[in-house]
């Protein structure tokens, strides 16, 4: 049976690896290309969009899809929706995977909004100060909101070109630059190295597109950015064999087990630095 897995999230590679090894089963699985998860998992992958919900149908007919699992970001509702028509359309049986939703305890607050233009509305009146942790691709839904401050999580960065609401855009690259700086105590720093593992739950690209704005108005304004990435490894808890890893997950391919631990891949640090040292 041939079942294709629409990805791009650890529970999906995880998913993807656990029922690759089911007899019987060929699983593929789908990336769209954008986050970490694109990075290579030992089992068929394709990247890139469908085209569409029909695209995705003529994709399930001509591969001859058994059955199709919906693993994709919870944020990403257009594929979702797409999913389940195109199961529908080619008759096939189609699974979601669904995470548990947050249960209120009893000194929250909630207030329940339909869709993210709706909590934008809301806003206004509500707060002068707001923390949002939502999809990077909803950020643009509070650009207009000018008299509020926003503090946003981000693993990626944004878009180049969408708008995001004003206020800071808080993520590793900030981290790392606060400790570079304080570690040039004020000597101007013109290279930093940075150690990244494969395992790391974060992306050298994403940190070389923010560097230069975390980096402006500080002692390491101007600095170069090399960036050495460390290969994952990882050693079989059942039979000891050393597994070269590309996601935090495998399987070992001498026994099987899945039961592996990390030696090497979960690095991020500051490895090196170079200050113009004035006095010299
Ligand atoms: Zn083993």
């Amino acid at each position: 049976m041939r079942v294709l897995i629409l990805g791009g999230t650890v529970d999906a590679s995880q998913l993807a690896i656990k029922a690759s090894a089911i007899p019987g089963i060929e699983v593929i699985v789908s990336l769209a290309g954008r986050t970490r998860q694109s990075a290579k998992i030992n089992v068929q992958t394709r990247i890139g969009g469908f085209g569409g919900t029909e695209g995705l149908v003529a994709y399930l007919q001509d591969k001859a899809i058994a059955l199709l699992i919906d693993a994709t970001h919870p944020y990403a509702a257009q594929i979702s929706f797409k999913a389940a028509t195109a199961a529908k359309i080619c008759g096939i049986p189609h699974l979601m995977l669904v995470r548990p939703q947050w249960q209120p305890t009893q000194a929250d607050r909630w207030i329940e909004v339909d869709n993210m233009e709706a909590a934008a509305a809301i806003l206004p009146g509500l707060a002068k100060r707001v923390f949002l942790t939502i999809g990077r691709q909803e950020l643009s839904t509070f650009a207009y909101l000018e008299d509020i401050w926003f503090l946003m999580r981000a693993i990626d960065p944004p878009e180049a070109n969408i708008p995001i609401p004003q206020g800071q855009l808080f993520g590793i690259t900030q981290d790392i630059v606060a400790i570079a700086v304080e570690h040039a105590q004020n000597l101007p720093v013109k290279r930093v190295t940075l150690e990244i593992g494969q395992l790391a739950v974060v992306m050298p690209d994403a940190i070389r597109f923010c560097f230069d704005v975390c980096c402006r108005g500080t002692v390491l304004e101007g600095a170069s950015l090399e960036i050495l990435e460390i290969a994952g490894l990882a050693k079989c808890r059942q039979c000891g064999a050393e597994i070269p890893l590309s996601e935090p997950f495998g399987i070992c391919d001498r026994c099987g087990s899945v039961d592996l631990e990390i030696v090497r891949g979960n690095e991020l640090k500051i490895k090196e630095m170079e200050v113009d040292d004035l006095c010299a």
